[in-house]
């Protein structure tokens, strides 16, 4: 189902990649499962993020895996996002090559990582909402402007 939905967006993507990385797990736990929130934190995390995942990461709540329900539920996010996490459970991404959909999670990864890293401490210092949109319009991504706060 996820193929079919990716393909119809864009008919390249044609891997589809699940795993359960450490770091964005944990985030799962300590961060709201929300997909405009989760994005922002994750573009604040690294200055790479907004250039490598621009329309943003799509979450669904913990579901019970292996059902259909899961795989529709997935499927839909798979028409508006490359990156789909499975609340508390891990997250798929998707690409035209093993390397591009594991480059798009491993940044998720990454970020999380550094979320997780720095979370529990006070926060003195963070790529602003102005900046975010200034990486985005000089590396020339369509970015999510409705998951910025300008
Ligand atoms: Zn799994």
């Amino acid at each position: 189902m996820s193929h079919m939905a990716r393909l119809s967006v864009d008919p390249e993507n044609r891997v589809v990649m699940h795993c359960h990385p450490t770091n964005t797990l944990a985030m799962n736990y300590v961060h709201e499962l929300d997909e405009r929130k989760l994005t922002h934190t994750l573009w604040e995390m690294c200055t790479e993020c907004m250039i490598v995942f621009p329309d943003g990461v799509g979450v669904l709540p913990w579901m019970l895996c292996g059902t259909n329900s899961i795989g529709e539920a997935t499927a839909e996010k798979m028409r508006e996002f490359r990156l789909v996490i499975w609340g508390m459970h891990g997250i798929y991404g998707v690409g035209k090559t093993m390397d591009e959909a594991f480059g798009l999670i491993e940044t998720v990864e990454k970020a999380a990582q550094v979320y997780m890293l720095t979370a529990h401490l006070p926060r003195i210092n963070t790529i602003r909402d102005d900046q975010l949109k200034e990486l985005a319009e000089y590396f020339g991504v369509n970015y999510r402007k409705d998951f910025l706060n300008l």
